[in-house]
């Protein structure tokens, strides 16, 4: 049910880009849209690509997403990571596309103290958010989980990985991203020069409109998920959103728990903030930096973005309010009842 219900959230976003219309044509070459909906790692993804070359791209995309499937999927008997997982210690060999995401991993965790941690699988785990058998760990068993867990364990060599025996990781706070710069990569060898994926609503856009104009990305409203919050129109751009909404379960003492975890202390990360979403040029980037931000909460996370100032973020916090940043000021468009404001840059 819940795939049902954000597979059309995701599509009515992508619809909001102004091109809806699957496989239609208008008769320009190069205004003729092509579409695929794939339901690949865990997520419903809507693909679009417009121009002569677009149907040949959607179905090298679509291989691509499967082989990055096949590579990147925690519970796969054969992916990397279950093999790095399941190592007892071992170094194993993996692919470019695995070695790329753990360097990105090991660089954002390094560069955010540890907000984002690819080790934190044991924990994600014991809460249940692999197999949605949820549950609430008790209080000796998550720091029991939580040593072993610390990120400068994980070494990468090239594409060799090493992980101490009883470390975990996962590539899931990463991963559509990269999937998502694959994509676009995908599109631009073909000769696509104007394209818009959204894989579970983490969109990502290549050129502009065919008709020039920016591409409008819908950001859901954390409080009520089946709504938009804001519009922020791009060009070629990812906007990628982690929100305590997206996977959560109701404990037994009634609070809401999600599949987002700090390190500090093992829980869902509740730290101010209740959705991020960046918005920048590399996909992977985005996703890491969501993730992270989302960790660190508010007011923390506007200290990060102002010590770099490379990208651009709308943060929600738990007290209805959306920040964001001076950077997409004119392309923002507030359409929820929450007040809005910008980031002061000091
Ligand atoms: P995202 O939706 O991109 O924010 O990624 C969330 C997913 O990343 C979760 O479903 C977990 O698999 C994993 N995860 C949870 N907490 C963390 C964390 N602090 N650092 C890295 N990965 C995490
Ligand atoms: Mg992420």
């Amino acid at each position: 049910m819940r795939h049902t219900i954000s597979g059309i959230i995701m599509l009515a976003a992508l619809l909001l880009t102004g091109c809806g219309g699957t496989n239609s044509s208008s008769g320009k070459a190069n205004d003729t849209a092509a579409s695929r909906d794939i339901f690949a790692m865990d997520t419903f993804m809507s693909l679009k690509a417009y121009g002569s070359n677009a149907d040949e791209a959607l179905d090298k995309a679509g291989e691509r997403i499967s082989v990055l499937e096949e590579e990147l999927s925690v519970t796969n008997e054969n992916s990397d990571i279950w093999r790095i997982d399941h190592a007892g210690g071992n170094p194993v060999q993996v692919s470019e596309d695995t070695a790329a995401i753990l360097k990105k991993a090991l660089e954002i965790s390094d560069d955010t103290d540890g907000a984002l941690n690819v080790c934190l699988y044991p924990v994600v785990s014991a809460w249940g958010f692999t197999t949605g058998e949820y549950r609430i760990p008790d209080d000796e068993e998550i720091p029991s989980l939580l040593k072993n867990t610390d990120w400068h364990s994980l070494h990468l060599d090239g594409s060799t990985v090493t992980l101490p025996e009883k470390y975990q990781i996962d590539a899931g706070a990463l991963a559509k991203g990269y999937t998502s710069d694959e994509v676009m990569e995908i599109m631009r060898e073909s000769g696509v020069d104007s394209a818009i994926v959204s894989l579970g609503g983490n969109v990502q856009a290549l050129g502009t409109k065919p008709d020039g104009s920016l591409w409008k990305v819908a950001v859901r409203d954390p409080f009520s998920p089946d709504t938009d919050m804001c519009v922020v129109e791009v060009g070629e751009k990812a906007v990628i959103t982690s929100g305590n909404y997206e996977r959560y379960f109701t404990g037994d003492d009634g609070n809401n728990y999600w599949h987002i975890i700090d390190g500090n202390d093992g829980y869902p990360a509740d730290n101010g903030a209740v959705s991020v979403t960046v918005i920048g040029s590399s996909g992977i980037e985005c996703d890491a930096l969501s993730t992270a931000l989302f960790v660190m909460g508010y007011p923390a996370a506007c200290d990060y973005w102002r010590s770099r100032q490379d990208f651009d973020m709308v943060i929600v916090t738990d007290d209805q309010r959306i920040y964001y940043t001076e950077g997409i000021a004119d392309v923002f468009s507030n359409i929820s009842s929450m007040p809005a404001e910008v980031i002061p840059v000091a």
